[in-house]
């Protein structure tokens, strides 16, 4: 197994203290081997709309064989943009994070019309933050499968970013380092796995294989990173195509052969692994 792909990689333009130019992006990530990649920058409400407009700028003048632009937006709530629509949060680059209704509806802050606007080729969605819930486990685990499943089910979504992940930050500040399920990924009930699973099979999205924020995380846990190739492991086994994202936010110096040997080790193989392709462009919402 050989990395050869990068969906998703941020570039300055990016709202969390991404770095790269798209200049240097597209030097740098061909002469690791990876032949085809694309940027990824946040969209976490409306308020990022400018820099994902700064990225589509940036890509244009850039364009190299095998480079492609998506974008990552995040699992937010109908409440916060309800809010930002009232004006007064222009400053809240990471959407509204506190005070909002707990198990609030969710939604994405994209439209259709944005997505062909900007000629975004695909849509990466991630579950960032808690939705209001209580910083407890059963709410954070049941919270962000509830995000996963909405994400597996949005019609303008592809890929499912890194399931799981969660934010180190918030380590100490609310939870234990091994809270909410990083002692014992076992801690979050077979049945989300399975739910999940099927509704990504059957909406035909991909699950990404999360380098940098999930199986090369610096500070998350061995034990837990073992039992997250099970999980992925587990994914393949009921027939989920994978996408590798690097979500490399500074330098791009991974290691690319650590974490293929590591998705070796789940079981995954090139034939797993998905690429954007004529059919996903003509396909795209
Ligand atoms: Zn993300
Ligand atoms: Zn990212």
């Amino acid at each position: 197994m050989k990395i050869e792909t990068d969906w998703h990689i941020h570039s300055r333009n990016s709202c969390d203290s991404a770095s790269m130019p798209v200049s240097e992006i597209v030097k740098i990530v061909p002469s690791k081997g990876i032949s085809k990649f694309g940027i990824t920058d946040h969209l976490n409400t409306r308020i990022n709309m400018p820099d994902i407009e700064a990225s589509r700028k940036e890509f244009l003048e850039n364009k190299v064989s095998g480079f492609h632009f998506g974008i990552e937006i995040s699992c937010v709530s109908i409440w916060e943009i309800e809010q930002i629509k009232k004006g007064g949060y222009e400053k809240a680059v990471n959407g509204i994070r506190e005070g909002g209704p707990a198990w609030a509806d969710m939604t994405v802050d994209i439209t259709q019309e944005d997505i062909e606007k900007l000629g975004i080729e695909y849509v990466i969605g991630g579950t960032h933050w808690p939705l209001y819930v209580p910083w407890e486990r059963e709410s954070l685990i049941k919270d962000y499968h509830r995000q996963n499943m909405f994400l597996a089910q949005h019609p303008l979504v592809k890929i499912v970013a890194h399931p799981w992940w969660f934010y180190a930050k918030y380590w100490g500040k609310y939870v234990d380092r091994f809270e909410p399920w990083f002692n014992d990924f076992s801690v979050i009930p077979q049945s989300m796995h399975e739910e999940f699973a099927d509704a990504v099979v059957r909406n035909r999205k991909i699950v990404e294989i999360n380098l940098h924020a999930i199986i090369l995380h610096p500070s998350y846990p061995e034990h837990f990173k073992q039992q997250y190739l099970d999980y992925l492991s587990f994914l393949k086994g009921k027939g989920v195509i994978f996408s590798i994202g690097s979500d490399c936010h500074q330098s791009y110096d991974l290691d690319f052969e650590k974490a293929a040997r590591m998705i070796s080790y789940a079981g995954i193989t090139e034939k797993d692994i998905w690429e954007l392709s004529d059919e996903d462009l003509k396909n795209r919402p």
